[in-house]
């Protein structure tokens, strides 16, 4: 699904990532891991449109997509979650869900009112949508809690409820673990199974904790220092001698 070849992001003299090439099937759970440093997070914003490339390619289903801006990408169904932005979180989470659609198609004044006859008919499929999310993601009790007052792990089930509200192809999580207790990461994996099985997702899934890396992940890729280290099933990679030397030469 996709093909990163050969991938530079400089900052000034700095090289984050440095020539890294690797492929993302479609239909798999793709695991990123790699010591603090080693250019994830930036590998992410240039494959997501957030930072332009220094040099080389990012390929979906065979059409460049180097360069293009987040909300191009959006459209042909390429995700990366968010925080969830702070304005959002004095609405509640059935409201941050039912906003996603609108912000994608990108309404003006003008055709808002020129719909405004559809708009109720249309705001009663968005909350159906909406509530069908939450159910699937087994947080429908908190529909009516303000988005502000979730914990860490409902808060990054909401962020991936967001990518359900649009025809995601693709998802590209950054530390979906990062502050989150053992049951709702736990939670936060099966929803990402489900929607790798029963929706067709594809997920490549930066995470530091190698439990949960090794329970959803097929394959794994490592990165260090820019580049692409190893990859391959997570028991291989744990074994793999340049791996376990960049973890513990950092
Ligand atoms: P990871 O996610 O693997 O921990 P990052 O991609 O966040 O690594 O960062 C890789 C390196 O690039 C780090 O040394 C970081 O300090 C540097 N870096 C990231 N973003 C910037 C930036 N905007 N300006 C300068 N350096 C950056
Ligand atoms: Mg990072």
């Amino acid at each position: 699904m996709i093909q990163v070849h050969d991938l530079h992001r400089h900052f000034g003299g700095f090289r984050a990532v440095d020539g890294a090439s690797l492929t993302i099937e479609t239909g798999s759970i793709t695991g990123l891991i790699g010591p603090n440093g080693a250019g994830k997070s930036t590998l992410f914003n240039v494959i997501a449109g957030v930072l332009p490339p220094t040099s080389g390619r990012v390929v979906m289903d065979g059409e460049d997509i180097s360069g293009l801006a987040p909300h191009e990408l959006f459209h042909k169904g390429l995700l990366r979650t968010f925080q969830l932005a702070h304005e959002f979180s004095s609405m509640t989470v059935r409201e941050n869900l039912m906003m996603v659609p609108g912000a994608q198609a990108g309404e003006t004044l003008l055709n808002t009112w020129l719909r405004r006859g559809r708009i109720r008919e249309e705001e009663r499929a968005l909350r159906k949508k909406a509530d069908e999310v939450l159910e699937f993601l087994t947080i429908s009790h908190v529909a009516d809690e303000k988005a502000g007052n979730l914990s860490g792990g409902q808060k990054k089930l909401l962020e991936l409820g967001r990518t359900m509200m649009v025809d995601a192809k693709i998802v590209f999580l950054d530390e979906v673990g990062a502050g989150v207790n053992r049951t709702l990461l736990g939670t936060i994996g099966d929803a990402i199974v489900r929607l790798n099985k029963e929706r067709g997702y594809t997920f490549c899934v930066i995470e530091h904790d190698m439990d949960f890396i090794g329970r959803l992940c097929d394959p794994v890729i490592v990165m260090a220092q820019g580049k692409v280290l190893a990859q391959g099933s997570a028991d291989s990679i744990m074994q793999n001698e340049a791996v376990i030397e960049a973890y513990l030469g950092t």
